[in-house]
């Protein structure tokens, strides 16, 4: 019986997570749930699962929490705040760490995860992108296993060779080819984008996820994460990236990723798109397990269609591109940037086009350094987000739409 720790239970991977781990009792045991702020939602978790402690993030939602499980569920104990986020996934009796929070909130507690030396099943990306190299040193040196969930990763992980690790160099690569929908505008008029709202930008066509990676799909800025997220995970370089990961448009989502070898041979991994294969796949990793997913049907899928990336079109991608030639703290300032701009898109106080606008402005007022600690990765973060919100706040919001 394994031991788990999901970090970011109430999100969109977390509750596919707890479901696919229904199925999964006799070798699973819940040990934590954790969420930011949303006290019904993990409340309702803890009478199901019965974990052994529960933590929000916020102060006042945990002790909401607390007072509520009293009555209902003495056992389970209430922690609060970044510090019971470390807690539990660092804990000695913890096996396995479902890394499930959105955006940077998820630094700590990976980090911690990873540093314990646990198995780390990795959905949040927002952690590789800030500290990428820190994360991977930590994993060396710890020995803990990384899994990725991410779906190209999971897919690129499955073409890889008999035996691979994540954090080893890939032997006999020639290129990663990640794939990508193109979101729910890849047809769009470009004239349009600058009224799209929040509800069109997290319609996503093949996809059910949370409200920022579905507007980063919008943008393609998440294919830009899911590159330097690449990068680190199979062990390339900064300066690899151009010539050995290539993002290609493939609206079908049906097939996740490929690698393709120096012979000339490509591996690719096709599903369905539903993130209960990537989670199954890394829960049960080298093994594997029923998903209770529908299968692929040869005779009704007719077309796998593939687009080069418009940069045009994508102005966020080829941001990360900048930033990735860039260096440094680069990528620490873009991420910032675009989490602080997507929350303002979300909330009607920035247009959609506006996203790349606060992205480059905040990239080019900030200072590019060598970012080598977590100390400096987390003040960097944090100035970049202060400079994002005061450009926000001198945006032209005329013609803003909410839904
Ligand atoms: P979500 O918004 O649905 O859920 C986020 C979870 O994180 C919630 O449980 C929330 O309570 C918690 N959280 C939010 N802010 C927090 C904070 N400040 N402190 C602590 N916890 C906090 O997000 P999601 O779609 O499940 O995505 C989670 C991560 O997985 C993201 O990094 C995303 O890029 C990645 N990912 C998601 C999908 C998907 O299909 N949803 C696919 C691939 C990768
Ligand atoms: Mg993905």
């Amino acid at each position: 019986m394994k031991a788990i720790t999901i970090l970011g239970a109430t999100g969109s991977i977390g509750q596919t997570t707890l479901s696919v781990l229904e199925q999964q009792s006799t070798h699973y045991s819940v040990y934590a749930l954790t969420a930011n702020s949303n006290v019904k939602a993990l409340f309702n978790q803890c009478l199901r699962y019965r974990p052994q402690f529960a933590v929000m993030s916020d102060k006042v939602a945990a002790a909401s929490l607390s007072n509520q499980l009293r009555a209902a569920a003495p056992e389970i104990t209430v922690l609060a705040g970044i510090d019971g986020l470390i807690q539990v996934a660092s804990a000695g009796h913890v096996d396995v760490v479902m890394a499930a929070i959105v955006g940077s909130a998820g630094l700590l507690p990976t980090l911690a995860a990873v540093e314990a030396g646990k198995r780390v099943l990795l959905a949040n990306k927002e952690p590789l992108v800030m500290a990428g190299h820190l994360i991977m040193q930590a994993m060396h040196h710890n020995g803990a296993v990384i899994l990725p969930v991410d779906s190209e990763h999971n897919a690129l992980f499955q073409c890889m060779p008999a035996g691979y690790q994540v954090g080893e160099p890939v032997p006999y690569l020639k290129r990663l080819l990640l794939t990508a929908s193109g979101g729910p505008f890849r047809q769009l008029p470009m004239a349009e984008l600058v009224t799209v709202t929040p509800q069109q930008a997290c319609a996503h066509p093949n996809w059910t996820m949370g409200r920022k990676i579905s507007v980063d799909s919008a943008t393609m800025v998440n294919k830009g994460l899911e590159v330097i997220e690449a990068r680190h995970l199979f062990a390339l370089s900064a300066a690899e990236v151009s010539e050995k990961i290539q993002v290609v448009i493939h609206p079908q989502s049906i097939i996740h990723s490929m690698v393709e070898y120096i012979d000339g041979a490509v591996m690719a991994e096709l599903s369905s798109h539903t993130m209960r294969i990537p989670i199954a796949v890394a829960l049960a990793w080298p093994d594997r397990i029923n998903s209770e997913q529908s299968y692929l049907d040869f005779n009704a899928l007719t077309e796998l269609n593939f687009e080069p990336v418009d940069l045009c079109r994508y102005p966020c991608l080829d941001l990360v591109y900048q930033a990735i030639k860039a260096g440094g703290t680069a990528p620490i300032i873009l991420n910032a940037a675009n989490e602080v701009a997507v929350a303002g898109f979300l909330a009607g106080q920035i247009r959609f086009t506006d996203i790349a606008t606060m992205i480059d402005q905040t990239l080019e007022r900030c200072e590019n350094i060598a970012a080598d600690n977590l100390a400096l990765v987390l003040q960097i973060d944090s100035e970049a987000r202060r400079l994002t919100n005061q450009l926000m706040t001198q945006a032209d919001t005329k013609t803003v739409f909410v839904q």
